[in-house]
């Protein structure tokens, strides 16, 4: 297998950023396609569509529907061609991100994407993770090339819910666990090729950000401030995060949140990093990792109020046979869970889900901790 490493053309973080990104746009074309969902219309992608305009763009508006589904890349490619569009700009969350990344493809235009939130390690990745209209994983879709720009303005960040953020924090905080099980198994990472020692420091040095800055961030974001730490946070979810993820393979922690597709219930009512904090739980658990360093990622999820134990995700309210279906999803023969070390059964996933679980709620009921956050 071939060494690889996958990026995205350019990577640009301002305060600011998008109302002064026509310089960096115009590069690639005056004819732009900007979608975003309503609420981020209203927050941002107005503002943004005028001062393009402002600037001799002639700028293209739609409201995406909310799921990032084949047929929502079919019905926006179709506007993209229709308005002879050369730049598809995404402007929003993950799902949005990952919808325009297929219509640039389709319509054969420049991708510019521009995150709303830090949320999740989607915006640099070449591929998207897409679901049927019903909202359950459907396939990973890789594309035979990047964005040609990313765009982070850090004061959209700051003003955006604490919850993207954390969420973000957590979704970055499964890279390194998810490199580090990948480079043991020599396993294949999500741009197609063995892991690189560029790509394998850059899941180290997310992780590295994060114990070192996530929660002065958390309380920058709670405040609506852009800080040195609110910056750093920005890049470690998004840039540090994605470039790792991509180019040092996932393992067991995001199986496990495809897993839970197979099961309906209130755990989708969590975000995909919270989703992501259990399966990480999980995956050390599988790894049989010695508790000092456990104790220090539990604490760090805990501060946080992230979900790991089954009563957290809901998981608790399932019957087995339905946390079998989890077990058995994760295990997929096309999963990442192949990038474990050892094999993985249905059967071992749902023990350590519930070991997992059984050991937080031990951890919490014999330590005190502060959350500096609460999801409610
Ligand atoms: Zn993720």
């Amino acid at each position: 297998m071939d060494k690889m490493f996958v990026s995205p053309d350019t990577y640009i973080q301002g305060s600011g950023l998008l109302e002064h990104s026509a310089q960096y746009l115009e590069k690639l074309g005056k004819y732009v396609l900007i979608m975003s969902d309503e609420i981020v219309w209203d927050i941002v992608g107005n503002e943004f569509a005028e001062y393009l305009t402002n600037n001799d763009f002639k700028v293209e508006k739609v409201v995406f529907n909310g799921e990032a589904s084949v047929q929502e890349i079919d019905r926006i490619t179709k506007i993209a061609k229709d308005t002879k569009a050369e730049v598809v700009i995404g402007l929003g969350g993950g799902k949005t991100i990952d919808t325009s990344k297929g219509i640039a493809l389709e319509a054969n235009t420049k991708l510019v994407i521009a995150p709303t939130a830090a949320s999740a390690d989607a915006p640099t990745a070449g591929l998207s993770v897409l679901y049927t209209e019903e909202g359950v994983f459907d396939q990973y879709k890789f594309y035979p090339k990047h964005s040609d720009l990313v765009l982070l303005d850090t004061k959209v960040i700051a003003n955006a819910p604490v919850r993207t953020l954390v969420s973000g924090i957590s979704d970055a905080m499964a890279t390194n666990i998810e490199a580090k099980a990948t480079t043991m198994k020599h396993g294949v990472t999500m741009g197609n090729g063995a892991a690189t020692f560029t790509g394998r420091a850059i899941a180290a040095e997310c992780e590295r950000v994060l114990w070192d800055h996530a929660f002065e961030a958390v309380e920058s974001n709670k405040n609506k401030l852009v800080t040195p730490a609110l910056d750093a946070i920005v890049e470690a979810n998004t840039l540090l995060s994605g470039l790792g993820f991509e180019n040092a393979g996932l393992a067991a922690a995001h199986a496990i949140h495809n897993g839970f597709t197979a099961v309906k219930g209130e755990i989708h009512h969590l975000t995909h990093g919270e989703k992501v904090a259990f399966g990480a739980m999980v995956e050390l658990v599988l790894e049989n990792t010695p508790h000092e360093v456990m104790d220090k990622y539990i604490e760090f999820w805990l501060t946080l109020d992230l979900p790991i134990t089954m009563e957290d995700t809901h998981l608790d309210q399932l019957s087995e046979d339905e946390l079998l279906q989890i077990g058995k999803l994760a295990t997929a023969p096309d999963e990442t869970m192949k990038n474990m070390p050892f094999e993985v059964t249905p059967e071992m996933v749902v023990n350590a889900m519930k070991a997992a679980s059984a050991y937080v709620d031990s951890y919490r009921s014999s330590h005190t901790i502060t959350p500096i956050f609460k999801r409610n």
